[in-house]
């Protein structure tokens, strides 16, 4: 019965979202990414059971981008533990994704894990101790076991095409190195950066890839525990308050669930217990948040009942 209403609300979504005029504006700062077709819209939801509800383009790759950042700070937080925040808060930025004033009054720590200043210093983390090379295949291993899906791969033509134009984010990332924040070389950092950005996934493996989160950090389907509970509740915490940068209060606000967002117009959101959701719709705000998704993602939560903060 919950199955029948769930696939219903759903594809009453990718039916009423097919039809919207407003679909924002893709992402043109990164050539490639100005290429997709606005008209692409992507849901898939898994329940607790397992269950996939799924509408639309659900199984087409798409750029990624910051949605990346969620399972960077996830093998961070393995490797190094609570000493990650020594090099990056916990704070809402309430400024832009790739603000740099924010950084010079913080003295080169940046406010949290999902700006891009944050998610470069956590990269550098990762590939401490590793060639660029073996840091990258270990975040994209990663990708793959938790979605179980060993196809998942890297957009070469994405990552080059930001390494050609990613001027802000090496600003960022030099400025940081001038604090004594990173440890390894910025071209490093930055290569690491871009290519974990450029991973390329469908709805229904980005939604698989979220489900521990979903579930107290372990997979429901293959028993694996991914993360401890503890670690999961928190990870959720900073997608509620930073996943959607200046965004992040509306999102909150409209939606009422962690989710991370991604200029590529991609959206992983977590109904704590209930499901892991994937959207993908390309045209984004002003706040570079994909616009349809967080129309799609109000529209699932309210018919749901899903709201964390109530029915
Ligand atoms: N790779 C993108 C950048 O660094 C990620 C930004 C995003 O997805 O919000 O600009």
């Amino acid at each position: 019965m919950s199955n029948q209403l769930l696939d219903r609300v759903v594809a009453e979504i990718a039916d009423e979202m097919a039809q919207r005029a407003d679909r924002g504006e893709v992402a043109s700062y990164i050539p490639e990414l100005a290429r997709v077709d606005p008209r692409r819209f992507g849901l898939v939801v898994i329940d607790a059971d397992g269950h996939v509800a799924a509408a639309g383009d659900s199984d087409v790759p798409f750029s990624i981008q910051s949605i990346s950042k969620v399972f960077t700070l996830t093998l961070a937080l393995g490797k190094a533990g609570d000493r990650l925040w020594h090099r990056v808060g916990r704070e809402p930025s309430g400024s832009a994704f790739n603000s740099i004033v924010q950084l010079e009054h913080e003295r080169g720590i940046p406010r949290n894990p999902f700006i891009n200043a944050g998610a470069i210093a956590v990269t550098d983390l990762i590939l401490s101790g590793h060639q660029p090379r073996e840091a990258l295949g270990e975040i994209l291993r990663f990708m793959q076991f938790l979605a179980g899906d060993s196809s998942i791969a890297i957009d070469e033509a994405v990552a080059r095409s930001e390494q050609r134009t990613g001027f802000r984010n090496a600003a960022l990332a030099n400025y940081m190195k001038s604090f004594g924040v990173l440890d390894n070389p910025v071209e490093y950092t930055l290569g690491v950066y871009f290519h974990h950005c450029a991973i390329a996934m469908s709805c229904r493996q980005l939604a698989m890839a979220g489900r521990f989160l979903a579930h107290s950090g372990q997979n429901p389907s293959t028993g694996h525990n991914v993360v401890s509970s503890e670690r999961a509740r928190r990870i959720n915490a900073l997608m509620l308050t930073c996943g959607h940068y200046d965004g992040s209060g509306e999102f909150a606000y409209r939606v009422g669930l962690p989710g991370k967002s991604g200029v590529g117009g991609g959206v992983l959101a977590v109904a704590p217990g209930r499901a892991s959701i994937a959207v993908w719709a390309p045209g984004l705000d002003a706040a570079g948040n994909s616009h349809l998704g967080r129309v799609a993602l109000e529209a699932l939560t309210k018919r749901m009942g899903w709201s964390i903060f109530g029915v």
